[in-house]
């Protein structure tokens, strides 16, 4: 990891990606996304790249990854080299939780979703991270003969966070847009780091992946500001190179809410269909001319 690292210093090549997981058809939020990321390594003469993030198999469709192709040529943003599929990168994933595991840094989790419910329910308060609401830490009290003895049952790996960050000491992060950022994953609990069905996490695979292809600058939307304070945390963890971040402002919809499909956001698919020109649309986008009603935001 070292040698990469003084490699991206010695040739500053800013490397960003666009990731997006093929769950359902790309609207004008993930466009946004997608340029933010490709203008930021094009106008340094970098490499912009495409991983698709597909690592709930239950839930990703291969017509959404044709999808996301089309419509990334649409808009007119090329990408460089192979398309990168985390589903075909698991044993990396499972490499990274090992050593994680070796460390003590992490526990098998085998509640449910109707027991953390129920906990949450009988507590005080429950504070909000980014995966939902912060896990009560229930299964970090199973002694670890009991636990090792549990192992066939089915269980998530959930980092321990206060463990964790005691190891890690202090750090800070940078956004190209929010400065320097004082890490605080302590507020976000013990976040899974292997799902129950998944063998890995967003969190646990974003991270190994970004290193892995060498990203110097992630480049994504601020709903994901929060989740910075873990990657950064795994990269003291597993001693990878830490990039620079840019969390840009999110695009939000008439009713005011961050585009998504439950809030009817039209796909991009669909602007293709009604004949929409899709490089004049992401140069719209670009300059901030949006459609009626529509607002970029930065909270
Ligand atoms: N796969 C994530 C998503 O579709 C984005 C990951 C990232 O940019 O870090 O929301």
């Amino acid at each position: 990891m070292t040698a990469r690292r003084d490699t991206q210093s010695q040739t500053g090549e800013v490397v960003t990606r666009f990731a997006p997981s093929p769950t359902g058809a790309l609207h004008a939020g993930h466009a946004v996304a997608a340029i933010a990321a490709h203008d930021r390594a094009r106008t340094a003469g970098g490499r912009f790249l495409l991983r698709i993030e597909d690592i709930d198999t239950g839930r990703s469709r291969p017509e959404h990854v044709a999808g996301v192709l089309r419509d990334l040529e649409w808009l007119g943003l090329a990408w460089d080299g192979e398309v990168v599929f985390q589903s075909q990168r698991m044993a990396r994933y499972a490499d990274a939780l090992d050593r994680l595991r070796v460390a003590g840094l992490v526990y098998p989790c085998f509640c449910t979703r109707a027991d953390i419910a129920r906990e949450l329910a009988a507590s005080a308060s429950a504070p909000h991270g980014v995966d939902g609401a912060v896990y009560p830490g229930t299964c970090r009290a199973i002694p670890p003969e009991v636990a090792a003895a549990r192992l066939g049952e089915p269980h998530a790996w959930r980092i321990d966070m206060a463990r964790a960050v005691a190891l890690a000491g202090p750090l800070t992060w940078t956004d190209e847009l929010a400065g320097t950022v004082v890490a605080d994953p302590l507020a976000q609990g013990d976040v899974v780091l292997a799902r129950k069905d998944a063998g890995t996490s967003y969190h646990l695979a974003v991270t190994v992946d970004d290193a892995a292809q060498g990203v110097t600058h992630v480049v994504r939307g601020l709903d994901l500001f929060a989740a910075t304070h873990i990657h950064r945390l795994l990269q003291a963890l597993l001693d990878l190179p830490v990039p620079v971040w840019r969390h840009h402002p999110l695009l939000l919809g008439p009713d005011g809410q961050r585009l998504a499909k439950r809030n009817g956001a039209p796909t991009l698919a669909a602007l293709r269909d009604g004949g929409v020109d899709g490089r004049a649309f992401a140069d719209d986008l670009r300059a901030g001319r949006l459609p009626i009603g529509f607002a970029l935001a930065s909270a």
